[in-house]
């Protein structure tokens, strides 16, 4: 058993660390306090190849796994979350459906620019009155001549609306099965489909800079090539790829917990009160002690559920222990080290006010806590 990183896997995260401090601390405040989406960023992303990390060459990726996918997003979220959900997004629920299920010409036609950062995809799932519990979605797609018509909306949907979304795979219920149960499949439905409508963004709490909207289709007629793999197998390609998503979003949020420690750090050796340093106080000593033990625990929570994955091996237990624990911790470390800050902690002006706004969210996208419970319970018998 060896958790220390390869050479190679050691210069990822590093080149990543660099773009993070380099390219993104530097211009990502006003992003978020406008809300606008960091274009600029997202292209030099693409440059980097962030966006094929785990694609193979033959489809214009980076020939890597989903692990230096993971290492990437830690490193990216350590300094911003909007960045980080940005590619999490993007290539775990936006090019992987497309990768794992699609055709050899769905391939053809949209990997290429999707796997290289020109252009993103939105993955749409939850609907309105619809999301922890994905079998009561209501959208509705049928098959008319060779053209599926589609009706119904989506809740939340990340990369949806930006300039350079290219598509967004819905879910939809395409029939019933002789057992009375939705038959719930994928479709393709590429931006400014007639009929397809992406509603202005939401007001956040956090991730301020990431792109989420809601959508309508209103008859929207995509060709019946559209669909995503085979017919009725909608809810099996979503669990596949929201438990990949999971070890992803573990990642991210041991990045957001390990930003913590990072900033908490720095601040405790330089803000003075009572004569010193409040870095020589114990109290803070062992916030800071206990936010590093989070980071750490949580990381190897996440390895461990990506290297079952890519030996082959069951993970959705670990995959669901890791996203569980690392989205505790970071909301964990986020309030620490607001604490840490004191009342330039609730200043937008550090690092640590978005921490806070933005950790919230770990413990309820790609499922909740309450649902990893689930998971975690089911798989142990119960
Ligand atoms: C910023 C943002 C980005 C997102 N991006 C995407 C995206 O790109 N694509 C996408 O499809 N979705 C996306 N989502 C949706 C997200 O995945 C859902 O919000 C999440 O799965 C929870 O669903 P819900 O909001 O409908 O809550 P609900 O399912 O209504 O849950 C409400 C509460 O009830 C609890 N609950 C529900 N069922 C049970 C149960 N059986 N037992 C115990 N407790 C239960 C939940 O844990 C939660 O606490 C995004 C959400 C946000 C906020």
């Amino acid at each position: 058993m060896d958790f220390r990183l390869t050479d190679e896997q050691e210069a990822l995260r590093e080149s990543v660390r660099d773009f993070a401090r380099e390219a993104v601390a530097p211009v990502i405040a006003e992003h978020y306090e406008k809300h606008t989406f960091p274009y600029e960023v997202v292209r030099q992303m693409g440059k980097m190849g962030l966006f094929g990390l785990p694609f193979p060459e033959e489809h214009g990726g980076m020939g890597g796994d989903y692990f230096a996918l993971c290492l990437a997003l830690e490193e990216l979220a350590r300094v911003d979350s909007s960045v980080a959900i940005t590619l999490e997004a993007a290539v775990s629920l936006g090019v992987m459906p497309i990768f794992r299920f699609g055709t050899a010409e769905q391939k053809a036609r949209w990997l290429p620019k999707l796997v290289s950062g020109e252009a993103l995809a939105g993955f749409g799932l939850t609907e309105p009155g619809t999301g922890s519990d994905a079998g009561g979605t209501q959208t509705r797609a049928v098959l008319d001549g060779d053209e599926w018509v589609i009706n119904g909306s989506k809740a939340f949907i990340t990369n949806s609306g930006t300039d350079i979304t290219a598509l967004v795979t819905v879910t939809a219920v395409t029939g019933i099965r002789p057992d009375g149960a939705k038959e719930l499949s994928t479709i393709i439905v590429p931006s400014g489909t007639p009929g397809f409508t992406v509603a202005p963004g939401y007001s956040k709490v956090g991730w301020n800079a990431s792109d989420t909207h809601e959508l309508t289709f209103d008859d929207c007629r995509v060709p019946a090539a559209n669909l995503l793999g085979e017919r009725g197998r909608g809810f099996a390609q979503f669990l596949r790829i929201l438990d990949e998503g999971r070890i992803a979003i573990a990642a991210l949020a041991v990045g957001l917990a390990q930003g913590c420690v990072d900033e908490s750090l720095k601040y405790a050796k330089e803000r003075q009160a009572f004569g010193q340093p409040i870095g020589n106080y114990q109290a803070i000593q062992f916030k800071i002690a206990d936010m590093e033990l989070k980071a750490h625990t949580a990381r190897l929570a996440y390895y461990d559920a990506a290297a079952r994955m890519l030996a082959g091996e069951p993970f959705k237990r670990q995959a669901a222990i890791a996203k569980l624990h690392a989205s505790t911790i970071a909301v964990d470390n986020a309030r620490e080290a607001t604490q840490i800050h004191g009342g330039y902690g609730f200043m937008n002006e550090y690092p640590v006010a978005r921490f806070w706004r933005d950790a919230k969210i770990l413990e309820i996208g790609e499922g909740t806590s309450e649902v990893q419970r689930m998971i975690i319970a089911r798989d142990l018998g119960l």
